[in-house]
């Protein structure tokens, strides 16, 4: 499966990101069940509260993502234990925005 992955920009300084490139690759944990992924875009919600998360889905899937991955720096505040405050609505808003024929992962590992 083709995926796009949203990160948290807030944590960019402390992570790049690199276990999600090998789990998706590998198809371990969030991706056990999609199997291995490409990735074809890694970006950032653009900086709090994370308005142009909604957009940059958009432009994941028109680039061919059948997935928008939400990283784990967003929903379990990885590496440092401090979620996003503004995770259930930026989900919610991403859903929205790319429809129902996208798949919504809300983790990573
Ligand atoms: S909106 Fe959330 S995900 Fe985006 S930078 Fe702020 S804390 Fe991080």
């Amino acid at each position: 499966m083709k995926i796009g992955i949203i990160r948290c920009q807030q944590t960019e300084d402390m992570c790049p990101g690199n276990t999600d490139f090998k789990i998706a690759s590998e198809g371990k944990m969030a991706f056990a069940e999609t199997g291995p992924c490409e990735i074809v875009g890694f970006v950032s919600c653009g900086g709090c509260p994370g308005k142009r998360a909604v957009s940059r889905a958009k432009m994941l899937v028109q680039r061919g993502a059948e997935a928008v991955v939400i990283a784990s720096c967003i929903s379990r505040g990885n590496p440092i234990g401090v979620p996003c405050p503004h995770f259930e609505k930026m989900k919610e808003s991403i859903a929205k925005g790319v429809g129902p024929g996208i798949k919504i992962i809300d983790w990573t590992h």
